[in-house]
């Protein structure tokens, strides 16, 4: 498997060639602003003390506090939370939302581990990284493994220790403390908006136009459930055990089903495929919707779709995306197409530092001006230069960084 950090990087000097990049810039690109390496330890149930290792990777906040999720996970390393930070100083850039790049993670199973151990770590994290964090310094959020829960305890750990309230020190909290409304689909929502989007540049017309979904989560069913209403054929969808495709299916229907049974694997009116043959499909649009790396150098060649949109991250190689390129597929990366999950986080933010509590509707309606015109700032950049959409969310996002950057570093 490749280093993340080097496939970051390639991707930064890809885009800086193409925008002929001021060099001061580029140096100052090349590596996150700040890393902390953290050891924390965790009395456990049993009296042991464990200690585990954690880290918070601080990009860029040239545009805004630092952003990006805590991931919880057995391969979390330097490298990727590096990567990670600085994919997410591209995608806040990308949708241009006042906010820079950072990640963190931890290294750890958390399904081995009691409530209360979680806890306990969450806690154990706050207190080695606390005097960095901050609604005016980094905003964290859920990521891998992470949820609502940890993000209050977090919150109030972070409060004890500075002692004063500070809500948007931390996002994607529940709703009753401080969370944002539409948080729960935002991710699936922005995907959709740059759909419809799509839609209108390439002449499809939802009665027309087949999707296919690969996996039914949190993000891949939302996006399945608003793309039929507005009346798409949702034809094939897919979740870990397996891949079923009909004709239109019933999202409600199958919703129910799959909350049933464990799986959409086995809904009436649907044949079953593997997860390889959801992608193969011949469909209009396919939405990557569950892991990384899953359009690669071996199956982009056999992709019939007209357009990718990447819920996921990272679902699409380097190698597969030249190939989708020659192949004239348009790839609507995921640093454009999910980016309706951070945005929800930063007016989750906004909501805090401002002490308000905006409504769906409110919500959805800032949302859709954020991802229409990111949509069509980077549609028109990747026709500015000829280039795919990846590079050209990447070209306008660097462009951005480096325009502030320049008034105040360099
Ligand atoms: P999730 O865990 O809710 O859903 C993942 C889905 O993928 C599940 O249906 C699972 O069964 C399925 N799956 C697992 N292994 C599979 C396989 N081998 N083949 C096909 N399907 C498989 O996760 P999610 O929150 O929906 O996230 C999905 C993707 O979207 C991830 O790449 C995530 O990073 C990205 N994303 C999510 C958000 C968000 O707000 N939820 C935001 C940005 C990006």
């Amino acid at each position: 498997m490749s280093n993340p950090f080097e496939n970051a990087m390639s991707q930064l000097d890809k885009a800086a060639k193409i925008m002929d990049l001021d060099k001061g810039v580029y140096e100052v690109l090349k590596q996150p602003e700040r890393v902390l390496t953290v050891s924390v330890p965790v009395k456990m149930d049993n009296g042991e003390v464990k200690v585990f290792t954690g880290y918070r990777s601080q990009y860029n906040n040239t545009l805004g506090p630092y952003k990006g999720g805590i991931r919880y996970h057995w391969n979390v390393s330097l490298d990727e939370v590096k990567a990670l930070s600085f994919w997410m100083m591209v995608k806040c850039a990308t949708v241009n939302i006042p906010m820079g790049g950072g990640k963190g993670g931890i290294i750890v199973n958390p399904k081995e581990m009691s409530e209360g151990e979680i806890e306990r770590l969450s806690r154990g994290y706050v207190q080695k990284v606390w005097r960095n964090i901050g609604s005016d310094k980094d905003v964290p959020a859920p990521d891998v493994y992470t949820t609502p829960q940890i993000m209050s305890w977090m919150r109030s750990e972070y409060e004890k220790l500075v002692g004063h309230d500070d809500p948007g020190v931390i996002t994607g909290k529940p709703i009753e403390d401080g969370g944002s409304e539409v948080r729960g689909y935002s991710t699936a929502q922005g995907g959709v908006y740059c759909v419809l989007e799509l839609a209108n540049k390439m002449s499809m017309t939802p009665a027309d136009t087949k999707v296919a979904i690969q996996g039914f989560g949190n993000a891949g069913s939302f996006m399945a459930k608003i793309l039929s209403e507005k009346g798409y054929n949702v034809v094939a969808v897919s979740d870990s055990r397996g891949a079923i495709k009909g004709s239109a299916l019933d999202i409600e229907k199958l919703e129910a089903f799959k909350k049933e049974t464990g799986s959409v694997v086995g809904f009436e009116g649907t044949e079953e495929l593997t997860n390889e043959e959801i992608l193969e499909l011949d469909v209009d649009i396919l939405v990557p919707a569950a892991l990384e790396n899953v359009i690669t150098a071996d199956n982009a060649q056999q992709i019939k779709a007209k357009a990718v949109v990447e819920l996921a991250n990272g679902p699409t190689t380097p190698e597969a995306d030249e190939i989708l390129k020659e192949k004239g597929i348009v790839v609507v990366p995921d640093v454009l197409a999910n980016a309706g999950g951070v945005t929800v986080s930063y007016f989750e933010w906004d909501q805090n530092v401002k002490g308000e509590h905006w409504s769906e509707e409110d919500i959805l309606e800032r949302l859709e001006r954020i991802m229409v015109d990111a949509f069509n700032e980077v549609w028109d950049t990747k026709e500015k230069y000829s280039i795919d959409m990846r590079t050209a969310a990447f070209v306008k996002a660097i462009e951005r960084v480096g325009e502030g950057l320049k008034k105040t570093l360099i």
